[in-house]
């Protein structure tokens, strides 16, 4: 699954906001269909399986929520949220249901693209037998085969726990975490209501990793969703 060519389910209500949406794909060769609700947006999952879906959270027959879930019964589309600014509970809920990413409105064209491409590398590296054996950003090396972290060259000292917070955020570079998915992938399922774990551990990782620890540019907070790991797209 290549970028041109791609087929996009846009699961939108608003007209404007699907012409806006249609003219910025189709000159950069996608192929899109369009669903202006929650029932459209699932009968055109099974009739014409897209590459990658949008989904507007405030649908008129249901919630954008409900229809990530439905899909992710049975599919592993990436799903990016289009989500309204100061709507934090609703993509913390989106990406808990097993949305991929979110996108705030309004967002301009390459924010869009950029976002695209990362769930798509993700599907990629997901679908392929092999995974990736190291990441580098800047002068940050991760060796995941001799789990071994460098810094311009020198070794930097992690506790287990810390090395599993960056080799998480390595595996789903570019992509937001939330507070419960990281909990839950760390620590496991019965940590959920520990989030203070999070903070405090994220704290001390960062001022190993990061030139300024409280100016973080490796590790960045999603305000009131998570952490996302920058991975230079
Ligand atoms: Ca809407």
């Amino acid at each position: 699954m290549s970028a041109p060519g791609a087929l996009v389910l846009v699961v939108e209500d608003e007209p404007q906001m699907r012409r806006f949406i249609r003219a910025s794909l189709t000159s950069h060769g996608y192929r899109i269909v369009e669903a202006a609700s929650a029932a459209e947006a699932v009968a055109l999952m099974t009739t014409q399986p897209p590459d990658l879906v949008l989904l507007d959270l405030g649908l008129p027959d249901g919630d954008g929520i409900d229809v990530a879930k439905r899909l992710r019964e049975w599919s592993r589309v990436p799903i990016i949220v289009l989500s309204a600014r100061g709507r934090e509970d609703d993509k913390v809920a989106a990406l808990d249901a097993g949305a991929d990413d979110y996108l705030t409105k309004p967002f301009g064209v390459n924010e869009l693209l950029a976002r695209m491409r990362v769930a798509e590398r993700h599907a990629e590296a997901a679908a392929s037998p092999t995974a990736a054996q190291a990441l580098k950003i800047g002068d940050l090396e991760l060796d995941f085969v001799r789990r071994e972290v460098t810094r311009g060259g020198e070794v930097v000292h992690l506790t287990p726990i810390e090395y599993k917070l960056l080799a998480l955020f390595a595996r789903h570079a570019g992509r937001v975490l939330t507070h419960r998915q990281i909990l839950k992938e760390v620590w496991g399922p019965m940590c959920a209501s520990h989030p203070h774990y999070v903070r405090v551990h994220m704290a001390e990782l960062r001022k190993k990793i990061e030139a300024t620890p409280s100016r973080p540019r490796i590790l960045v907070t999603e305000p009131g969703v998570g952490y996302r790991l920058r991975d230079g797209s």
